[in-house]
Order: C-alpha cells, then structure tokens, then sequence
C-alpha cells in the first residue's frame, strides 16, 4: 500500500492540486490569496524570535509568503527538490541561479544554444562582473570537457533546445560538472517538470519559466529556482532576500491554479503535437519537421533515456526561406504569431527575425535557424482544426 501521508509518494497530477495546501483558520477550498506585504507580531519578543530564526513563521514577503511559499512546496513535491525559490519572472530565476554561485575569477562553460536573454547573462552580463564563460555545442561531451577550467564552478544547459529542439545528454552532462566540481544548472522549461526529472538525472539546479506551461493561459509571468535544501540555505537563500527578485503573491495564486491543470494540459498538447509532426513531415512543402518525441528525431535514443514524453512544442522547415516562412504566418487563421510558447492558444515564432535576431548569421547557420525554420507551441485547440489551419497557409507558401 502506498503510504499516502508523504505528499512525496503521490503522482503528479494529485500533488498538483494538493501538494503544498496551506489553509487558513477559515478553511477554504481554493488556495488563499495572501496579497500582503509585511507580518505582524503578537509581541516585541515575537518579532525578535522570529528574526533570530528561532520562531517560525514569515517576515516579509520579499522573502517568503504564504501564497507564494504553497507555489514553491507544490512544485517541491512534483520535482522531486529538497527547497526552492519562486522569482519574478523565468530571466529573474536563471539569473539569481546562476549569479548567486559565482564571483570574479570563476568560469562557467554553457550550451550554445539558449532562450535569447539567458545567452545574454552568460555571454554579456557574466563576463561583465569578470566570470568568463565558454559556449558550446551542447551535444558534444568532448566538448563541455574540453572547456572545463580549474575555476569552472558552473555549467548550464537548456533541453529540449530553443528553436531547434535539439538534446543535451542530461545524465552524462552532470557527470562531467562534478568531476570538475561545478554545479549543473538546467532550464526544464521545454520539456516541462512531468516530462522530464533533471534533478533525479543529475543535475544539482533546476529552473523555469512559470510564464510558460506551468500557468499554460499567458496570464502572468513567474519563475522558480528548485534544488537541495544544502545549496538554496548557503547560495541562493542571501543573494535571494537582498537582490528581492521575489514572485507577486497574485501571480504565484494564478500559477498554482494553473498547476492543476498542467497533466491534462501538457497530455493533450503533446499528443496534439506528436500529430501536427507527422503531418508536417509527410508534407510536400515541409523540408524538415522535428520533434524530441518522433523516432525520426536524431537523438531519439537520449529522448526515451530522459524524456518521458516529446513536449508540446515542435520546429519545422518550409520550402522558400523567410518570404514563405512569413507567407505562412500571415495565412494562419487559428494559430497566432506569438514569442511565448506553452499556451493553450497555439502560438507560431519566426526565430530568425524575432528571438533570435541578435545572433550572428553564422551562430544562426550553426544552431539551424534558418530563414525557413519556424516553431510551433501546440495549444489546446482541436487538432483537425489545426491540421487544416496549418493546411491552408502551407497552400498559401506558394
Ligand atoms: C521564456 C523562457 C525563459 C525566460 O522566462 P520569462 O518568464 O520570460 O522571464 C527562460 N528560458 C526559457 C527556455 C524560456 O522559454
């Protein structure tokens, strides 16, 4: 028998909408929405316990709340993590995970290919504070041993990549982070925190964007920082409280409704997703279709190792560069032009022109962003109406 009193034995979807629950005297159903600021003490004696760690109980919310702790427990209980911070916004969550741990003189070897602004704060903001840091393919190992210094103290990675969905072998990757006494730091935000465990693989730091799937509706923006309760206490807990990159109680409430939802929603766009591919790829007009979740993925292998299933979002090529690609977007009827991803509305990016504009044309070359290459957030409309939307405006590509 399952011992259902450790949240930790529920399976996702139930820890989902209980995991975390703290109510209030009144007993409501829904979560309760602490819009405060600060906390007030019954007596001098109080506070002064309170601020000396020996009382428990919240200060102010710049540091913990209520609303905004449940968020991070619930998201505890789904992946597996000891501790963790919600932030302000996913760029807020990489940045305090990564600037929190390094100093002047350090060294961080990354993957090439990252979510624009995250590329920014390794490539620019870093090196700015004097932390060099060295880019690589991420999908070579020889390569992210052979950047490794003796002052490299962290390593990070996206997978699935950004545009082009591409791997990095999570396992193996840590691996060579602890052999050269570096953290692992991996953005999980394509693969999502059901598909996909970097902490039970390996890796010592995982964040998201909560803008993304996790409030899945395009509501509100929000991040989090999740790892073992050893590294949040001595690296991030200071860097945290001082820098206040903290997440608005009212946007932690709306991520964690939007909890509840993510199995069913991330279970539908995904098998919508897995559809859209292979009509995509048996089109005549599509040069390449990729998906983490199709056999015709190139690292299929690694995909079934650490995926337990291909994401919702899928990139394909169309025949006739940027006009086609741009011919496209604008014949799509239901499918919107969009940056964001993870929405229940299906969202369609030109990466060459939008996300990824501030590449060289050799780093866009190098990581397969095409002038044709666009990429595809499935949401939760009917895939028949999405099939035939994607239909149209494939006939309108000339
Ligand atoms: C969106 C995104 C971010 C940044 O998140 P914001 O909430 O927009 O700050 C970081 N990494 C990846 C992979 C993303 O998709």
């Amino acid at each position: 028998m399952t011992d259902l009193s450790n949240p930790a034995n529920w399976n996702p979807a139930t820890a989902l909408v209980h995991g975390g629950t703290l109510r209030s005297p009144f007993g409501e159903t829904s979560e309760a929405l602490y819009l405060t600021q600060g906390f007030v003490y019954d007596s001098a004696e109080s506070a002064e316990a309170r601020f000396k760690g020996d009382e428990e109980g919240f200060i102010y919310s710049r540091y913990a709340n209520p609303t905004v702790h449940m968020f991070e427990q619930r998201m505890c209980v789904l992946e597996g993590a000891e501790d963790a911070r919600a932030t302000a916004s996913g760029m807020a969550a990489v940045a305090s995970a990564i600037g929190c741990q390094v100093k002047t003189g350090d060294h961080i070897v990354a993957a090439k290919a990252l979510f624009g602004s995250c590329r920014w704060v390794i490539e620019t903001l870093m090196p700015a504070y004097g932390i060099e840091c060295t880019l690589v393919d991420g999908k070579d190992l020889d390569a992210w041993k052979r950047a490794v210094r003796p002052e490299t103290r962290v390593f990070f990675l996206e997978s699935p990549t950004n545009p082009t969905l591409e791997l990095c072998d999570i396992a193996a990757i840590a691996d060579l982070a602890h052999e050269s006494g570096a953290k692992l730091v991996v953005d999980n935000v394509f693969a999502t925190p059901l598909q996909q465990k970097p902490l039970a693989l390996g890796a010592d730091i995982v964040v998201y964007s909560a803008t993304k799937h996790i409030d899945g509706q395009g509501r509100c923006l929000g991040g989090i920082v999740l790892s073992d309760k050893a590294w949040i206490e001595e690296s991030l807990h200071d860097y945290f409280r001082h820098t206040g990159p903290s997440l608005s109680p009212f946007n932690a409430w709306v991520l964690l409704k939007g909890l509840e939802t993510l199995p069913v929603r991330v279970r539908q766009q995904t098998a919508t997703a897995q559809k859209l591919c292979r009509y995509l790829a048996s089109h005549p007009k599509v040069t390449r279709a990729i998906y983490p979740g199709d056999a015709s993925h190139p690292q299929a292998d690694l995909a079934n190792r650490q995926m337990s299933g291909g994401s919702t979002l899928l990139a394909f090529e169309v025949e006739g560069g940027k006009a086609a690609a741009f011919a496209f977007e604008n014949a799509l009827r239901i499918v919107r032009i969009s940056n964001n991803l993870g929405d229940a509305k299906s969202l369609v990016t030109h990466p060459a022109t939008t996300t990824h504009k501030n590449l060289s044309a050799e780093d866009q070359i190098e990581l397969g962003i095409s002038p044709g290459l666009l990429r595809l957030s499935v949401g939760l409309e009917h895939e028949d109406d999405l099939i035939a939307d994607l239909d149209q405006a494939l006939a309108a590509t000339g």
